[in-house]
């Protein structure tokens, strides 16, 4: 195995990944492929990348949520997007390595990995939670994302800094009744980010990381809490400083970490 060049660059706090202020064109030259990007923080995030210079890759299970971010990016003078349908409870570990064949393919290279998509499933107690609910949640969540991420890493070890992101929840950090299947499969990624971490930052640049957005204004947190004011809560765009600074080479050296961008 060639040993990697281990950067020496310091790693950033929290709370300056939480009050990072992106340069302009800071994602100039990177590629980053972001999961469930048809909507919510997802939606957001491939905008925002796309804003700050990167060639954004939208995965996602809607085609016609993906057609119109990648309208939107194209309205905003962004670099092409390319749209990669896909959905992450059905799709085959063989169809993930042809992803793998053709981003190198038709891009050859890839920076970045958003693992966003999600689904919420039940909230119910373990007790009484529907065993298929329980397997969905636990595919799309957690299968998907290892799987995903062991298809694509051929190219992104090959990337000079490449940066792997998960989302987890505050559920994920510390286990809470009645989130079932969705609390235990954000802590397999809290646990997956880690591992991956401890097996990959002794021979190579890649770094690994969890994002814990913290309450926000999407579908998914209106279905989990019907009776809120959304409006209560802050918008996916106020999370983009640290959805930006993970990708870009400022958090070189940030490794391994839970980042919660709602700290208690
Ligand atoms: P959202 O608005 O419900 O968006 C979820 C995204 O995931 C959608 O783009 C959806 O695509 C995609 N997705 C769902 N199932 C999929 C599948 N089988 N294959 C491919 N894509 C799929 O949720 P969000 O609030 O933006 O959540 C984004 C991430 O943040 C999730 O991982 C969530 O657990 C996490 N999070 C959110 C909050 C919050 O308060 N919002 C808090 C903590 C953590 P379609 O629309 O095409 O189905």
């Amino acid at each position: 195995m060639s040993q990697a060049t281990i950067s020496t660059t310091p790693s950033l706090s929290h709370e300056q990944i939480r009050t990072y202020q992106p340069s302009p064109n800071c994602l100039e030259g990177k590629t980053i492929l972001v999961t469930g990007a048809g909507d919510g923080i997802g939606r957001v995030a491939a905008l925002t990348y796309a804003k700050y210079g990167a060639t954004v890759l939208l995965l996602g299970k809607t085609i016609s949520k993906l057609e119109s971010v990648y309208d939107e990016i194209e309205a905003q003078g962004g670099k092409q997007p390319a749209m990669l349908p896909m959905d992450l409870e059905s799709a085959s570990y063989a169809e993930m390595q042809q992803l793998e064949n053709l981003i190198n393919k038709e891009i050859g290279q890839l920076d970045g990995i958003l693992h966003n998509a999600g689904v919420l499933g039940e909230l119910t107690p373990l007790e009484m939670y529907d065993v298929d609910i329980f397997s969905q949640v636990m595919r799309v969540n957690f299968t998907s994302v290892f799987m995903l991420t062991q298809a694509l890493l051929p190219l992104i070890k090959a990337a000079d800094n490449g940066s792997v992101v998960f989302t987890s929840s505050s559920v994920g950090t510390t286990p809470r009744a009645f989130w079932g299947a969705y609390a235990l499969s954000k802590q397999g990624v809290e646990g997956m980010s880690d591992i991956f971490t401890q097996e990959t930052q002794a021979t190579t640049n890649l770094r690994f990381n969890c994002i814990n957005p913290g309450a926000t204004r999407t579908n998914m947190r209106a279905h989990a809490y019907p009776g809120e004011n959304p409006m209560s809560l802050k918008t996916p765009e106020a999370l983009m400083p640290s959805y930006v600074c993970l990708m870009s080479d400022d958090s070189i050296g940030v490794r391994g970490q839970v980042i919660a961008l709602q700290p208690k």
